[in-house]
């Protein structure tokens, strides 16, 4: 059995000490996220102004990417019937093990011909059931703080209960997202890094822990 040398005690020993850190700072953002007003946050929302026009450009083109995790998925999964890689994807973005296989964190939407693939005719196919990031587009909080993405629905007016409704939903978002985030820290194991390999498995970490495609297949 190998034993690890000094350095690597080391290096884990950091990697874990930075880890706890950064679940004790996102600790922090949830308790004061819980303390974000909903009335103040659609005032803000009410001074952007929006009314979605439906042009789908947040469910298309080529940057588009929809991070969504487990219990969306599931939410997908059961509205549609549909597999779980017929719903999302591993992202592009990751790092190699020693034993070659690709690593990655969190799932997006799956695409279809630079669309999300449940933008169809023009609408969205499983509206009930999309995921947060969608039901709050434009808007998103970062750091508590209200900020939007590009639209061409910004300006518009929007309803004085519509802007309640988009602030519950947002902060919702939020709190979820440091959820998810916790969570996946927490249950994260962190691995050896080595060159790109052939061994054709991608390995996606998220909040429930660790899955395993091989080829086309989820296999745990
Ligand atoms: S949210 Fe904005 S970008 Fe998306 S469909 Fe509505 S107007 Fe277009
Ligand atoms: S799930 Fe629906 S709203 Fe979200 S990107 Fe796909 S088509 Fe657009």
């Amino acid at each position: 059995m190998n034993e690890k040398g000094d350095g690597a005690k080391r290096e884990d020993r950091a990697g874990r000490n930075d880890r706890e850190g950064r679940i004790a700072e996102l600790k922090g953002a949830f308790l004061e996220g819980k303390k974000l007003s909903p009335t103040k946050l659609a005032a803000r929302i009410r001074e952007y102004g929006f009314h979605c026009l439906q042009c789908g450009e947040c469910c298309r083109g080529e940057d588009h990417s929809v991070v969504v995790f487990p219990l969306e998925i599931r939410r997908i999964l059961t509205a549609t019937g549909l597999g779980w890689l017929d719903v999302v994807s591993p992202p592009e973005e990751g790092e190699w093990d020693k034993d070659g296989s690709f690593h990655t964190l969190e799932w997006r939407l799956k695409k279809e011909g630079g669309s999300c693939r449940f933008y169809q005719n023009g609408r969205c196919s499983v509206y009930l059931a999309r995921p947060m990031l969608c039901s709050t587009y434009p808007f998103y909080l970062d750091n508590g703080v209200l900020m939007c993405s590009e639209c061409r629905g910004l300006g518009g007016k929007i309803e004085s209960d519509e802007a309640d409704k988009m602030a519950e939903r947002l902060i919702l978002r939020y709190l979820f997202e440091i959820q998810e985030a916790i969570a996946l820290l927490e249950i994260y194991r962190d691995f050896e890094r080595g060159e790109a390999g052939k061994s054709g498995e991608c390995i996606v970490h998220d909040s429930e822990g660790e899955h395993r495609i091989v080829g086309e297949e989820l296999v745990e």
